[in-house]
């Protein structure tokens, strides 16, 4: 299908569905443009709204609001009284499911349930509600204009898919990529024969974009190495829901000849952050969430390494205020980016899909491995790693390497372990030939198993 053909069927789909994509999508044009203080304002006002809202309408946060003296009136002038509010964790969420519903019945109406596959391999289910659902999707078609895409046309996906859905879901999903004017491959099923259908596609059909999950895109940058479709080739490619390591950017980016466009966001709060054209950095979505970072519970220090907390200002249905993601970023250092967009920018995301780890000490410390002890790890051999916490002494640093990974360099991981998670700690190191996904068909690079005894 052509572009123009696409940007009808869309209209017309918008129309007939009364979703909003295409307004939302036009509004985040704009705004991405606006001054910081101006994106801080909208952000304020939209942070207002879904406050008074919650108070009015949500059980949990009534009860919460209440408990700790934070009166939505007064956040206006006041808007660091924000910060009372305790952190959201996915326990609370699970324990208070139906509290944190908006009782609005209208509202409760355009609600739908999804569910993640979670890190810890137990999935957290959650209402969306259509504010949400166009806003994350829009906001997904924004950064992909950051690459040169223009609406309506021609990308292509490396995503989740389940494997034998039935017919209706089926027939649904071919009808949205068409009006879409993209076809994907199922990134649970990553084949040689799929792969091979799916090149051969790309190979004649062009797509402007390519979107997946890093590891799902560096396995299929290998396949193609390895295959005759050797000129496969796009003005983009975004890498989203995993740790990105540079020489697997790299990898991908030689292979199909463009700029990967690492991409940060999550099902519960759709994109937070995105490179831009300078890849300096990701641009947070200042629109739709509120990112704080946490060190020891305070706000972080510019490139200082803290707990990334976030506010949907969306999804009034089942608001997510001060939503600990269990991810672990710092805030970007530098100057404003030069591309003109001044919207505040994450340095780095750290150890997605990830558990956190425990020490002999009674510590939980967070796992996440590209930081500044973990530096050896992003070395240029190691194409892929996981860590798993066997016992509180003892540790497994899986590696699967792409030439020769230097003695020095191995005695460094073994190091950074002891100096993270203590004295006592042994690691060994395991070299093998893959790690295979979760059945979700993401990759995690940190399993504790001893996160059974600590739920
Ligand atoms: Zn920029």
């Amino acid at each position: 299908m052509n572009s123009t053909l696409s940007q009808t069927a869309l209209k017309l789909h918008e129309k007939l569905t009364h979703r909003r994509i295409l307004v939302r999508l036009e509004e985040l044009n704009h705004t991405q443009w606006l001054s910081r203080n101006d994106l801080l304002a909208l952000q304020r006002k939209k942070l207002q709204d879904i406050v008074e809202y919650a108070y009015q309408y949500v059980p949990y946060y009534r009860r919460i609001f209440d408990e700790v003296a934070f009166r939505p009136e007064e956040f206006s002038q006041n808007p660091e009284s924000f910060s009372k509010l305790p952190i959201l964790t996915k326990s609370i969420i699970k324990e208070n499911w139906n509290d944190l519903l908006s009782t609005d019945p209208v509202r409760r109406e355009q609600m739908s349930k999804l569910a993640t596959s979670g890190s810890t391999g137990q999935p957290l289910v959650f209402m969306q509600d259509s504010d949400f659902r166009d806003s994350v999707t829009a906001d997904i078609q924004r950064h992909m204009g950051w690459a040169g895409w223009k609406l309506g046309d021609l990308h292509a996906m490396i995503w989740g898919a389940p494997q034998n859905p039935p017919l209706s879901r089926r027939v649904r999903l071919k009808l949205i990529n068409w009006i879409w004017n993209r076809f994907q491959i199922n990134a649970f099923a990553l084949t040689d024969e799929t792969m091979i259908a799916f090149a051969e596609r790309v190979s004649r059909k062009s797509p402007q974009i390519l979107f997946g999950y890093a590891t799902s895109l560096y396995h299929f940058a290998q396949f193609v190495r390895q295959s005759t479709f050797k000129d496969i080739s796009f003005r983009g490619i975004f890498s989203t829901s995993e740790l990105l390591l540079p020489n697997v950017r790299q990898y991908i980016e030689e292979t199909f000849h463009c700029k990967v466009f690492d991409r940060y966001g999550t099902l519960e709060l759709g994109g937070i952050a995105c490179e831009c054209e300078t890849h300096t950095g990701l641009h947070t979505s200042m629109e739709n969430n509120v990112v704080e970072i946490l060190s020891n519970g305070s706000p972080a220090q510019l490139g200082e390494v803290g707990d990334i907390i976030v506010t949907n200002l969306n999804n009034k249905g089942m608001p997510f205020l001060r939503y600990s993601i269990g991810d672990a970023g710092a805030w970007y250092a530098g100057e404003n980016c030069s591309c003109g967009r001044e919207s505040l920018m994450l340095e780095k995301i750290e150890g997605r899909l990830v558990d956190s780890f425990y020490t002999r000490d009674g510590r939980k410390v967070w796992s996440g491995f590209a930081g500044a002890g973990f530096r050896c790890l992003t070395h240029p051999a190691i194409t892929q790693f996981q860590v798993v916490q066997k016992s509180l002494d003892r540790m497994i640093v899986r590696l699967v390497l792409n030439g020769e990974l230097p003695k020095s360099v191995e005695e460094e991981i073994k190091m950074a372990c002891k100096s993270a998670y203590g004295e006592n700690v042994i690691a060994e190191l395991e070299f093998v030939d893959e790690i295979p996904p979760l059945p979700s068909g993401k990759h995690q690079y940190a399993v504790s198993e001893l996160n059974h005894f600590h739920p």
